[in-house]
């Protein structure tokens, strides 16, 4: 089975579709974790992708197809079938993997979309917070530092990322919500959509999703 996980940063898609691909024993392929992986490697396809990614640009397809094909016709894919997460982000790139796919025999079978309401989505962004030192990840509202901006693990400095501000996560969210639409149209017209509600608001936690989702697939 290939899925792909759907949904804008911050609605919990990265963590629903690492423990449901568990579940299912489906292969969990995240493209923005491969080129973090191929950055901190210092690999030329990581300092090529990282020029495009630092300015919070989308990496061009050619590269971005080039890592998922790869990746895509591994052995344990072809045994065990994906979870995709990260991919598509764009109408051209839901051909892309239709056609990447059929290259291997396969094709989307289902595709979630986890849907958090937007002020939500921006509230759960804004109150992140990061230790500069050790990457410790907390929050101001669920799980801040024992002592305001002092890391509780390391003693490093607890900190905003410039790019969890509130003016650069509407931008990121902006680009996002552009393209979703098509990206969603994609996987309803062929009845493959399936809509996730999540958050506070409706009193749905990614957990619940998360459960849903493995009894019904599993
Ligand atoms: P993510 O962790 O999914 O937000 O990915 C981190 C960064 O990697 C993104 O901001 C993009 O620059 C790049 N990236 C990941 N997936 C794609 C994709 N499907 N197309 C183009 N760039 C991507």
């Amino acid at each position: 089975m290939i899925i792909v996980i759907l949904g804008a940063q911050g609605s919990g898609k990265g963590t629903v579709g690492v423990k449901v691909a568990e579940e299912l024993g489906l292969v969990h392929i995240s493209t923005g974790d491969i080129f973090r992986e191929n950055i901190k490697n210092e690999t030329e396809l990581g300092k090529e992708a990282n020029t495009y990614i630092l300015a919070g640009n989308l990496v061009p397809d050619e590269l971005t197809n080039r890592i998922l094909m790869d990746r895509l016709s591994r052995e344990d894919v072809l045994e065990k079938g994906a979870m995709i997460d990260g991919y598509p982000r764009t109408e051209k790139q839901c051909y892309d993997l239709d056609a990447m796919l059929a290259n291997i025999d396969r094709k989307v079978d289902l595709a979630i979309n986890l849907d958090v309401d937007y002020d939500e989505l921006i509230s759960r962004i804004t109150t992140r917070r990061v230790c500069k030192s050790c990457k410790e990840g907390y929050n101001t509202e669920y799980n801040p530092p024992k002592v305001e901006g002092v890391c509780d693990k390391c003693g490093g400095p607890v900190v905003q990322r410039d790019d969890d501000k509130e003016d650069a996560v509407r931008q990121r969210l902006d680009i996002y919500y552009a393209n979703a639409e098509v990206v969603l149209n994609h996987y309803a017209k062929d009845g493959k959509l399936r809509v996730e509600k999540a958050g506070d608001k409706i009193g749905r936690t990614s957990k619940e999703v998360t459960a849903d989702l493995i009894r019904d697939l599993k």
